[in-house]
């Protein structure tokens, strides 16, 4: 299970519908139902850089913890969020490991930006 070797298939998380809360206040499509603006994989980037400086080759589940909250700007990860988060690792990855290729990590941004219900 923990033999990555080849890097993780993450591309159906690209195309997945949102189902939970959107990110901004801007409304859904009535047509599609699709959020206005969604969490796209440049934006999550640029938040990567952001938060961290710089993009690196593995991110760790402090530093996903840390996008994620910039991102989506909470000051902390309360309970929600983090069952929120482990259950999109375990979507995307399998397992929490102790650090992830970017691109898996950032696989894992969007599917908690999809998948997170934010009730405050
Ligand atoms: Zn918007």
């Amino acid at each position: 299970m923990s033999n990555h070797s080849t890097p993780l298939e993450t591309d159906w998380v690209w195309t997945m519908p949102n189902i939970g809360t959107t990110w901004c206040t801007c409304g859904r499509d009535p047509l599609t139902g699709e959020p206005l603006h969604q969490v796209t994989r440049p934006l999550i980037t640029r938040y990567v850089l952001e938060t961290l400086g710089s993009i690196p080759v593995d991110m760790t589940n402090k530093e996903i913890s840390l996008v994620v909250l910039k991102l989506w700007n909470r000051q902390e990860i309360t309970p929600p969020l983090a069952d929120a988060l482990l259950a999109s690792v375990n979507a995307v990855v399998g397992e929490v490991q102790e650090n992830y290729p970017v691109d898996t990590a950032i696989a894992v941004i969007k599917h908690f930006s999809h998948t997170v219900v934010i009730r405050d």
